[in-house]
């Protein structure tokens, strides 16, 4: 498959200190300068450079880059939820595709929901950018822009700083692996947004290489893995790349990442009337989880246009939580947040956002 991300020409925002200095020295300027230049990029007024008062070598260095020197990320729609809690932004890039990112506001702090690709190529049949089909890779850039854009709209609406990421917008994070390791990498410098692996998380539907590479990483990322059925019959129906890689692939995979980097997993499973919220879907899942480190997060599903199915009803959903519990799976429900903008999870895709 084409990934039309290589055609977009690097740009400073894509890299880190260490790389802008490289880029720097070689062409005679002082390695000194990145830093100015990142704090510029990666702080107050993001992308703005013209606003920044820089020093004449670097402004002229500057000059002489070939544009765009930043990544474009233009607010082209916004929604906020009812209860104002809840923000989502559709935002068009420099070759006219659009992404959504999502803001959820909690008591003294703000966490971005990122987008990762255009489109996704994974087609879980509940999630709308699964049915829309893969587009493109996002690049590192536009991936950071996307947490500067937040980070500056957090400002904006209350002074709250960012403090979380997840990955969980449209796109599977782990078949883009390398950019989302160089934006993560970005996003975590002290220098810029500062928000560490700690305050991270990264979803998957079961890309199995991609755990694997995690496991191997210095940096502790926290790992979701979106399982909603604990047979490959029943994965495969609702979750297509587990033909790919079934269930005991994931699982052996899930092992070395807990084994390796010696952080709990979290398991997200989405109810669907029927379908997976009963009593024995539930104690399948205790064993495949049994001597797993996880958490799982229960999360009524969102309705979408493109699938048919029902949100298991509020008791089955305590049930299934029940059962878990009882059988000493730590279990929680997540707050249905922003369904309202179509900003829940399995919701985004680029649509009516105005
Ligand atoms: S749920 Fe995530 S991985 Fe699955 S299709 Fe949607 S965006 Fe892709």
């Amino acid at each position: 498959m084409m990934d039309h991300s290589r055609l977009i020409p690097p740009t400073l925002d894509s890299m880190t200190v260490a790389d802008i200095a490289a880029r720097m020295t070689a062409d005679g300027l002082a390695a000194a300068h990145a830093v100015t230049l990142f704090r510029a990029l990666h702080s107050d007024l993001p992308g703005d450079l013209s606003a920044t008062p820089l020093p004449p070598p670097l402004a002229r260095w500057l000059a002489a880059q070939p544009a765009p020197l930043v990544s474009h990320v233009e607010q082209a729609g916004a929604t906020s939820s009812d209860d104002g809690r809840t923000m989502k932004w559709l935002l068009r890039l420099a070759d006219e595709q659009r992404i959504e990112t999502v803001m959820m506001g909690y008591p003294g702090r703000r966490t971005a929901c990122l987008s990762t690709q255009v489109g996704c190529a994974m087609g879980c049949v509940f999630c709308a950018t699964g049915q829309m089909g893969f587009v493109r890779n996002l690049t590192p850039g536009e991936i950071v822009a996307q947490a500067l854009f937040v980070a500056c709209r957090a400002r904006e609406t209350g002074g709250d700083r960012l403090r979380n990421l997840v990955l969980m917008g449209m796109g599977e994070p782990l078949a883009n692996f390398d950019a989302v390791m160089q934006a993560l990498a970005i996003i975590a410098d002290p220098r810029g947004l500062n928000i560490g692996p700690s305050r991270i998380s990264i979803s998957t539907a079961g890309h199995v290489p991609g755990i694997r590479r995690l496991a191997c990483q210095p940096r502790r990322y926290r790992l979701v893995v979106s399982l909603h059925a604990a047979t490959d019959e029943e994965r495969t129906a609702l979750v297509p790349i587990n033909r790919r890689w079934p269930i005991a692939d994931l699982m052996d995979a899930c092992r070395e990442y807990a084994a390796r980097q010696q952080r709990r997993i979290l398991v997200a499973w989405t109810l669907i009337a029927g379908q997976n919220d009963r009593a024995e879907d539930a104690r399948r899942l205790v064993s495949l989880v049994r001597g797993l480190d996880v958490q799982v997060n229960l999360i009524p599903l969102n309705l979408t246009d493109g699938y048919a199915g029902a949100t298991a009803a509020a008791a089955d959903v305590t049930a299934f939580q029940r059962l878990l519990l009882d059988a000493g799976v730590p279990a929680t429900i997540r707050q249905r947040r922003g369904i309202d903008v179509a900003a829940g999870c399995g919701q985004l895709a680029v649509s009516d956002c105005t």
